[in-house]
């Protein structure tokens, strides 16, 4: 049994498993590498929580919204963009509160965990290109709020409305920020990359920075840890990243997000600054600027406390309309190739034909760009 109709329909939030009274639901991993909810029959009440919880399909009124570029005053290598989520962890911090946000854990999976102290805050920053599993921190914030702390959660749009739709009721010391969000990329593709780092290099994977800032290149660069060893390259170089970025790797529901607007139910909604160089040039250092949006009034009087720790300016609509707050991510042609070999070959065999294309690929358009000019 499952609690949602299609596969396109089930973002794999995993609120339906926090909210299941009986411990029902499971998330299993699909052929495509995804989680998905499934019901134990046996286990099951019928009491419909799994249904009413899921943040799909569910209206996204309009709201208010101010809009703001900003860029942290302190250090932002750490951070994707702007580093605007550790200025607003700071804020929670200040009233002894708890920061939820996705962290990779020693296997390197993404999952979603807390941090309730300063020092356990870095592992929580940076953006991965995989799709985490927040599973379990539902049930662990409404506990926190219920005790009275602040929290602030942070993750994708459809991770934070299904958190508020879990929650039921609103708290007044709840702080929610979503992600401009792009899509996410399967979690099982992630772990086949992982083992096919680890078999080159032999050693194992430590650490994964997707968005490496260290050469001021506003973070083009990704760079890597296996054996004690570093390696870094160009984004768009990297092959994991590159079937992410030419979307062969995504959720099905990715191609379908309804969270592809500027209205969100989240106070805050976080994402790059695109095109700073346009509106701000004097800002384009390399580093990262974020694009922020105020949706509630929280977010505007939480903004009045942090701003003096940006160089921001406020800013229309217009200015930051990117592709992603105004549809979704369209598939790949070929995505369903993709996810074929990657069900039958092993990680390793899959990454060695994708770079073998990637390399064909390469050289026909060289040549096609030659063959261009010469025409012209
Ligand atoms: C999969 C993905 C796609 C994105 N696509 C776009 C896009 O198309 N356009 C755009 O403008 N911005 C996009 N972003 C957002 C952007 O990359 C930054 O994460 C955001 O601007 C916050 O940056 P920061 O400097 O304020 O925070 P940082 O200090 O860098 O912290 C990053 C925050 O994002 C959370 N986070 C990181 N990875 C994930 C994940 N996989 N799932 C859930 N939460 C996560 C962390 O917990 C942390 O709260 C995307 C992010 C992700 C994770």
């Amino acid at each position: 049994m499952k609690p949602y109709r299609e596969k396109s329909s089930c973002c794999g939030c995993a609120a339906c498993a926090d909210a299941c009274p009986v411990d029902a639901v499971k998330m299993v991993m699909d052929a495509e590498g995804f989680f998905y909810p499934r019901i134990e029959a046996s286990v099951c009440i019928h009491c419909g929580r799994c249904e009413e919880v899921c943040p799909m399909g569910k209206k996204i009124p309009p709201a208010q919204n101010l809009y703001f570029g900003a860029q942290a005053k302190a250090e932002r290598t750490a951070s994707s963009s702007g580093g605007l989520f550790p200025l607003l962890a700071g804020c929670v911090f200040r009233r002894q509160g708890v920061i939820y946000g996705a962290a990779f854990n020693e296997r390197m999976e993404l999952v979603h965990r807390e941090a309730r102290t300063p020092a356990e805050l870095d592992p929580l920053r940076r953006t991965k290109y995989v799709q985490s599993s927040p599973a379990g921190v539902y049930r662990r914030i409404q506990s926190d709020l219920e005790a009275g702390k602040w929290v602030l959660f942070c993750g994708t749009p459809c991770q934070t409305h299904a958190l508020l739709r879990f929650l039921r009721k609103p708290y007044p010391t709840l702080i929610t920020a979503d992600l401009v969000c792009y899509g996410v990329p399967s979690p099982g593709l992630w772990r086949g990359y992982i083992r096919t780092l680890e078999r080159r290099h032999r050693g194992k994977l430590t650490a994964f920075s997707f968005r490496d800032k260290r050469s001021r290149d506003n973070g083009h660069t990704c760079s890597y840890t296996v054996g004690g060893q570093e390696h870094a390259g160009s984004l768009a170089e990297d092959l994991y990243c590159n079937l992410f970025f030419l979307n062969y790797s995504l959720r099905p529901s990715c191609h379908t997000c309804p969270y592809c607007t500027v209205d969100r139910q989240s106070d805050f909604t976080l994402g790059d600054f695109w095109g700073i160089e346009n509106v701000r040039p004097k800002m384009d250092d390399g580093m990262g600027t974020s694009l922020v949006i105020l949706h509630t009034d929280r977010a505007k009087r939480i903004w009045e406390d942090v701003k003096a720790e940006t160089d921001w300016f406020p800013c229309e609509k217009e200015d930051i309309l990117q592709p992603r707050l105004r549809e979704p991510t369209p598939a790949a042609r070929g995505r369903g190739l993709l996810m074929l070999l990657y069900r039958m070959l092993p990680a390793s065999a899959l990454f060695f034909l994708c770079e073998k294309a990637k390399k064909i690929v390469n050289i026909t358009n060289i040549y096609c760009r030659k063959k261009q000019k010469a025409i012209e």
